[in-house]
């Protein structure tokens, strides 16, 4: 059972040293039993509580962790059933599926889809994450070629590789380095050979079962052996079961604390359909219930951005809106004449305002309130957008310095408190936008030519 804050608190040096980044132990102790800190942090605790707390206040579904440097694919460390009950942790992981049967062209083609489709929204890039690579000829040269070209050529994919060879995925780990993929699939035959890699390796093993309770019974095995970090596969093949297994394996680790699947799943969409729209839709059921990596045959900009999209809705943390930093942000190149625009920190405001006076083509200054990721008109309802609080953030801004005039252009939304805001600001001309985002450009050009 987790501990709670004041159970972890007895077990710190309570000397409130603060080098763990938190002013207290007390604090320190809150915010590990929350899982917003780990244990880690504190360097003075010795490594047998450290184990206590992290068994303790582990995840049922554990993180397991896939490649190394800057580039970590993190999946798993789930603790619900529904994403409203608290929020989901990792996101589903988007993988391509190469392997050694396929033309030079082919490979090529995925490859360069995986590093070019990208996309920014609200300030995140949204991109699949891993290449698959699988020896589906059994043959260590081709399949050590393909590894070494999916290294080289694309820098931040983390990787998957599967081969029914232990000597060949020994071969292949070894050329990953610190890049340390997931190694697939374990089985009841050579659950042993993968968990002496595994172990010498520190990579990430998936199951490969044929059912829940061959999943099950291999699982166990790795973790008799000393594995930590899995990942399962219970060997479904079609859009049904693997949604009732997913269903089943999260049930059972969160509900029912069954340690051999408290581990994220690996599907593989790729393997259910050969319509590549219904591959899409089938990982689109996926994502949504409880995958933890969905392996693709092939990436296309017009079925990943949905996909992208759907997960970025799902394991955005529903408790807490999307916001931006408060800052000054030039658009366009603005100098000391150009005019000066004010609104709230919520990021879909930011993003859709800053694209609407980029697309005006005029140099600006955005003003981006600190308003707790609230919307205009809901900011200024629940008191934080007030024109006190506005006279204050523009006098700490540095804006004075930035340009000449002294206009300040605030949202239409916040018409009444021109007059307050004058009073707060009796050097600033205040001028009330347009209430829609998209009316900026029309504005601005009006702005700019009186
Ligand atoms: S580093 Fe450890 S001892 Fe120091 S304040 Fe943090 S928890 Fe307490």
């Amino acid at each position: 059972m987790a501990l709670t804050g004041i159970q972890i608190f007895k077990m710190l040096p309570k000397t409130n040293c603060g080098e763990c980044g938190i002013p207290t132990c007390l604090a320190f102790a809150m915010k590990v039993a929350a899982a917003q800190t780990e244990i880690g942090e504190c360097p003075y605790v010795s490594d047998e509580v450290k184990e206590q707390i992290e068994e303790a206040s582990a995840p049922p579904i554990r993180t397991v962790k896939i490649g190394g440097g800057e580039h970590i694919f993190a999946t798993g460390g789930e603790t619900c059933l529904f994403r409203h009950e608290k929020r989901f942790e990792h996101e589903t992981g988007i993988a391509v599926l190469v392997d050694t049967a396929m033309t030079d062209e082919a490979v090529s083609g995925r490859l360069a889809r995986f590093n070019s489709l990208r996309y920014e929204r609200v300030g995140v890039l949204l991109k699949a994450d891993l290449v698959t690579v699988k020896d589906a000829q059994g043959d260590v040269g081709s399949f050590m070629a393909l590894v070494k070209r999916v290294l080289t050529q694309c820098a931040d994919a983390k990787l998957i590789l599967i081969s029914d060879h232990v000597d060949t995925l020994t071969a292949a780990v070894q050329e990953c380095g610190v890049r340390k993929p997931l190694i697939y699939g374990a089985t009841l035959d050579n659950a042993a050979a993968f968990a002496k890699i595994g172990q010498a390796s520190g990579c990430a093993v998936g199951v490969k079962g044929s059912s829940v309770d061959d999943a099950v019974s291999i699982s166990e095995k790795l973790l008799a052996a000393g594995l930590k970090d899995l990942v399962i596969d219970t060997g479904a093949r079609t859009v049904r079961a693997v949604f009732e297994d997913n269903v089943l394996a999260r049930r059972a680790a969160v509900k029912a604390k069954f340690k051999p699947l408290g581990f994220p799943t690996i599907t593989f969409p790729c393997e259910i359909s050969d319509d590549f729209l219904l591959e899409t839709m089938v990982a689109s059921v996926l994502i949504a219930k409880y995958a933890g990596i969905v392996v693709l045959s092939d990436l296309q900009g017009e079925t990943l951005f949905p996909l992208l999209l759907e997960r970025l809705n799902i394991f955005t943390d529903p408790r807490r809106p999307m916001v931006v930093q408060e800052d000054i942000y030039p658009v366009n190149g603005p100098d000391d004449n150009s005019p000066v625009l004010l609104t709230c920190n919520f990021s879909l405001t930011y993003f859709i305002v800053s694209g609407e006076i980029e697309g005006s083509k005029i140099p600006s200054w955005l003003l981006i309130k600190d308003t707790e990721g609230l919307s205009v008109l809901t900011a200024w309802a629940a008191g934080k957008f007030g024109a006190d609080m506005i006279a204050k953030f523009m006098k700490k801004s540095g804006i004075l310095t930035k340009v000449k005039h002294r206009d300040l252009i605030i949202p239409g939304y916040l018409a009444s408190l021109k007059g307050e805001l004058e009073e707060e600001l009796p050097e600033w001309r205040i001028t009330i936008g347009p209430r829609e985002a998209g009316h900026l450009p029309a504005f601005l050009k009006r702005w700019q030519a009186s």
